[in-house]
């Protein structure tokens, strides 16, 4: 009997969930809203482990191993340690809650980790890579070795501050990356802009945080002004994230994961002659390589399921 294995990324504000085979390609995949408290992430995954079941016409006795990737220090053995963006998952054992559901082999894992291990076995071994969503999580890999820091904490690109007295982050300090470079960023300026009824482009019943949402901004943004002014505004602040960087790594390759990175192919011109504006003057380090992850917005859920 085949079997397969199940892999998750639990975002902001989606988790991701994906089904691969033994040769860890993807079957079966979806989204589905991330849970507002901890207690919930447990139902949240078997509903969605069912949902790929079906779509793919498996039994769940057919999955081996569950990997599960979290926006989260987490201990060896599974203990969570911290989890900025859902405190609430701090204490609790979701890795035994899921073994006793379904009997299969499950691995906690940080979800940036989860990532890296994806983009290392499709663009090598030294990357910078930058998964932008609702937030931005980073890491650094250099010789296939993932920076992790004294604590565990190293990649928190989002948590840079690129504006002095900016705008609030979820994290207590203002002005911070991800309040810029992100997702978020391009959803609420869309939906400012809407309000003034000046775009109206964009169904307004859409869930204003899915990737096919945010892509549709980039979509229109070759025709649509306010749109365009958008994009190149969250191109901006994300060159000064990188170039900012670039000098404290000296990265060859940038590597964009996230749920943005299914529109890169939209915004990457965009990108690199914001790129060469933040970095001036310096001719050695403008042929930086940007590219989208391979497998983009389930990248890291494929990581978690190569991991379990
Ligand atoms: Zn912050």
């Amino acid at each position: 009997m085949l079997s397969f294995r199940v892999g998750f990324d639990l975002g902001g504000t989606k988790l991701a969930g994906v089904l691969v085979d033994q040769n860890l390609k993807p079957v079966a995949s979806c989204f589905v809203p991330a849970p507002t408290h901890g207690q919930w992430l447990g139902e949240a995954m078997m509903d969605v482990i069912g949902r790929l079941c079906m779509t793919a016409k498996i039994v769940p006795g057919q999955i081996e191993a569950v990997g599960v990737g979290l926006p989260a220090l987490i201990a060896p053995g599974g203990a969570i340690q911290s989890c900025a963006h859902l405190p609430s998952l701090v204490g609790m054992d979701i890795q035994n809650e899921i073994q006793s559901a379904g009997r299969w082999r499950v691995h906690l894992e940080n979800d940036v980790n989860c990532a890296a291990v994806t983009a290392m076995a499709n663009h090598g071994s030294s990357f910078l890579l930058l998964t932008i969503g609702t937030g931005i999580g980073g890491a650094l890999v250099e010789d296939g070795n993932l920076r992790r820091g004294f604590r565990g904490f190293a990649g928190e690109f989002g948590h840079m501050v690129i504006a002095v007295g900016g705008d609030q982050c979820v994290c207590g300090k203002r002005g911070c990356a991800e309040v810029y470079a992100s997702g978020s960023f391009l959803a609420s300026r869309a939906r400012r802009a809407m309000e003034q009824g000046r775009l109206n482009e964009i169904p307004d019943d859409a869930d204003a945080t899915s990737i096919t949402w945010t892509k549709r901004i980039f979509e229109i943004a070759a025709t649509n002004l306010v749109a365009n002014r958008i994009v190149e505004e969250f191109c901006s602040y994300l060159a000064v994230v990188i170039s900012n960087l670039i000098e404290a790594t000296d990265a060859k390759m940038v590597l964009i994961g996230g749920g943005v990175s299914a529109s890169f192919d939209l915004f990457e011109e965009q990108l690199n002659h914001a790129y060469l504006l933040a970095m001036p003057s310096d001719r050695l380090r403008q042929d930086i390589v940007f590219q989208a992850i391979e497998f983009g917005p389930l990248a890291g859920a494929i990581g978690a399921a190569a991991i379990a």
